[in-house]
């Protein structure tokens, strides 16, 4: 469903991607994963229209999107869950999920999403009153999805959801992406705890300065020596 050939990015005059080539297929889980710098956020970046592409073609279902700002990628059926989570704190847990149907695609429905996304995350429905900024850490994570979830998306953009979050939320965490994905929604996703990716995922790419290094299922990239050396610690 997705198909990236050939993207290039860049920092000016600094080349962050070279010539990238990944698939995602529906429901599928796939990994970025890779050293710090190796340009796993820029990569997500320029896929969600954030970066500019500056070579190649970036298809959802067929449709070349590598050139549409962001606000239009997201009528393709990509929605992202950002580093860092991002939610409005001032703002209701409710608030936060409606904002991410605002699309035509996913406004007429909005309510029957609103209730899968608490079904996968009881928490948000007790606490939809509350301002978004008095959730825990898993929580607000929790919520970052949800509202990549309102959009009704095909594929799904995830980095680096673990960040600081509790090894007991991020067990729940991981489930509800495999949920996710399970519904037929494509997941990739960039993440730093690479055991945790691997063993959440199917396939996977090692991003090595830029360029794709190695790529397959998870348990041959686990064979890789540059995985093993460069991001497995030896
Ligand atoms: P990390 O895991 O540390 O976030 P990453 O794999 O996501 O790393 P990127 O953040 O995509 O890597 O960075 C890729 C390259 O682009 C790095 O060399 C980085 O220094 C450079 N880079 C990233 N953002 C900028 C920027 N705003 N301006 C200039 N160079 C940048």
């Amino acid at each position: 469903m997705l198909e990236v050939r050939g993207v290039d990015a860049r920092y000016g005059d600094a080349q962050a991607l070279w010539g990238v080539a990944i698939d995602v297929a529906d429901g599928e889980m796939v990994c970025i994963v890779g050293p710090n710098g190796a340009g796993k956020t820029t990569l997500v970046h320029t896929i969600a229209g954030l970066h500019p592409c500056a070579a190649g073609t970036i298809t959802i279902g067929g449709v070349d999107i590598a050139r549409l700002p962001g606000h239009r990628v997201g009528d393709h059926g990509v929605a992202t869950v950002p580093e860092g989570r991002r939610v409005f704190g001032h703002m209701t847990v409710r608030d936060n999920l409606l904002l991410g149907a605002y699309r035509r695609r996913a406004r007429s429905r909005y309510r029957q999403t609103e209730a899968e996304v608490y079904q996968l995350f009881p928490r948000l429905q007790e606490r939809a009153r509350q301002p978004a900024g008095s959730l825990s850490g898993g929580e607000q994570q929790m919520l970052a999805i949800g509202r990549a979830l309102m959009a009704r998306p095909r594929l799904l953009l995830l980095d680096e959801p673990s960040l600081g979050l509790a090894p007991v939320i991020l067990d729940e965490v991981f489930h509800a992406i495999a949920v996710i994905a399970a519904t037929g929604v494509g997941v990739l996703l960039v993440e730093q705890d690479v055991e945790r990716a691997m063993s959440a995922c199917s396939r996977g790419y090692l991003l090595l300065e830029g360029r794709i290094a190695a790529a397959g299922t998870t348990a041959q990239l686990r064979e890789d020596a540059d995985v093993r050396q460069r991001v497995l610690g030896g």
